[in-house]
């Protein structure tokens, strides 16, 4: 039985290990290799790397791990997990079955996109999901704000930071914009489109303009999709994990969970998702795994 199992070879996962590693721990990680940021060429914001490509991160990361010989990294996804009186047992897809004393899940989340034409084209370079992560590189273009219900007047208010130039796109579903939110929205100069996207259009390279199921056309330069609630990991309902309403896992210090014994860090677990938020919670993570394996190896 290994100390800690870590599942996800993102920011979390990788820098769980590292500190797990540090802390002479026997740990396996085992990453799926489909981490959500897949398809973006930056990744901003990340303390002393700022705008270094995501797959270089996680090489880099993948290095540092080599210095550890108590960390084990398999490309493999776990497929199953379930708590036992000892600890925890997973089964890899390959078969193969591991238990450890504790187990940390960094597996992200899975986002779906809406589906219009053009947004899977775009995607990461002109679809995002995130302001603090791409809108300064979109500053003072024309910018969408794709959302609807009570979250859309929030979600166009919130671009304003970045450009005077906001159209709020409903895509024809029900908002719940009231009269005095309408006049908020107007007076920021954020106009409202409610009838249904066709089609965003581009260079291939740059999106140029949203077109409208009525033929009228939008320039955009970038689209920022409102949160939506996304798809947690199998292994979070197979252990009997708690949920949001944002299928996130609600965590307490140090990413512990209602399970006891098992954490979750990054995406999976928290609203902030920036990179190295969740190489931080990572962290936390490993802390307080190589805090419980202390006590029980002292008591
Ligand atoms: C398009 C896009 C652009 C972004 N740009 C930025 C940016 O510029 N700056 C920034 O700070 N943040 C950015 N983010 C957010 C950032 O990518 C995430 O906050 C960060 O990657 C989260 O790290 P994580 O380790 O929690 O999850 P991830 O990085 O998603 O990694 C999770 C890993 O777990 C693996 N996995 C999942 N299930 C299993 C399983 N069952 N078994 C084994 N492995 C599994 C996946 O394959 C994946 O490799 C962006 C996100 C997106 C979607």
């Amino acid at each position: 039985m290994r100390d800690v199992i870590i599942v996800g070879g993102g920011p979390a996962g990788l820098n769980a290990a590292l500190i797990l590693g540090r802390c002479r721990r026997t740990v396996l990680l085992c990453d799926s290799g489909t981490p959500r940021n897949a398809v973006a060429r930056r990744t901003w914001g990340v303390f002393t790397r700022d705008g270094t490509p995501p797959f270089e991160l996680r090489t880099q990361a993948q290095a540092d791990l080599a210095r550890y010989d108590t960390v084990e990294r398999r490309d493999v996804a776990i497929v199953r997990a379930e708590r036992r009186d000892t600890g925890f047992a997973v089964t890899l897809a390959d078969g193969t079955r591991e238990t450890a004393r504790k187990l940390i899940i960094a597996t992200g989340l899975h986002q779906a996109l809406p589906s219009i034409e053009g947004f899977d084209t775009y995607w990461g370079h002109g679809v995002h999901s995130c302001p603090y992560c791409d809108g300064y590189e979109n500053r003072d273009q024309p910018l969408v704000a794709y959302a609807h219900g009570p979250s859309a007047k929030g979600v166009a208010l919130e671009l304003t930071v970045w450009s005077r130039d906001v159209t709020l796109c409903t895509d024809a579903h029900e908002t719940a914009l009231s009269d005095h939110d309408r006049a908020r929205l107007d007076g920021h100069g954020i106009d409202v489109i409610e009838t249904a996207i066709a089609r965003l259009e581009g260079n291939g390279d740059r999106a140029e303009r949203l077109v409208f199921a009525d033929g009228a056309t939008r320039a955009c330069h970038a689209v920022f999709l409102m949160p939506v609630p996304c798809g947690p990991s199998d292994l979070i309902a197979q252990l009997g994990c708690d949920l949001t309403d944002k299928g996130t896992v609600p965590t307490g210090e140090y990413e512990t969970t209602n399970v006891p014994g098992l954490f979750v860090a990054g995406d999976a677990s928290r609203r902030v998702q920036f990179a190295v938020v969740a190489a931080a919670e990572g962290a936390m993570a490993a802390f307080a795994a190589n805090t419980e394996l202390l006590r029980e190896d002292v008591a």
